[in-house]
């Protein structure tokens, strides 16, 4: 009984889609990891705040276009993107205003 109940749970939760958004935020990191897959990077490449912006406003913009799933996932990388803590932080709280 309890294994329906769980399958039951899960089937509805699977009814529901969320599409990714990625922000590659900055090339910097506190590591040098040998396998690094952001070859060549450069700690000056960061990610604007006023190109974050555009980002979100595209999205929102023509989200009838892009996606029709029931949820956003936002998601930040890098590098490191903790270095970019500030930025993350104010495109979170931009996109949802
Ligand atoms: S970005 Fe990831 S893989 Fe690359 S150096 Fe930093 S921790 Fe290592």
């Amino acid at each position: 009984m309890e294994e329906y109940l769980l399958g039951k749970e899960i089937r509805s939760w699977r009814t529901e889609t969320a599409r990714v958004i990625t922000f590659v935020v900055t090339q910097e990191c506190n590591l040098r990891c040998k396998y690094c897959y952001m070859v060549d990077k450069q700690s000056e490449h960061r990610m604007s705040f006023e190109t974050a912006k555009k980002a979100v406003d595209y999205f929102i913009d023509n989200k009838e276009n892009l996606f029709n799933d029931d949820y956003v996932i936002l998601d930040f990388i890098g590098g490191e993107p903790l270095i970019e803590i500030d930025l993350i932080d104010k495109v979170v709280d931009y996109f949802k205003i």
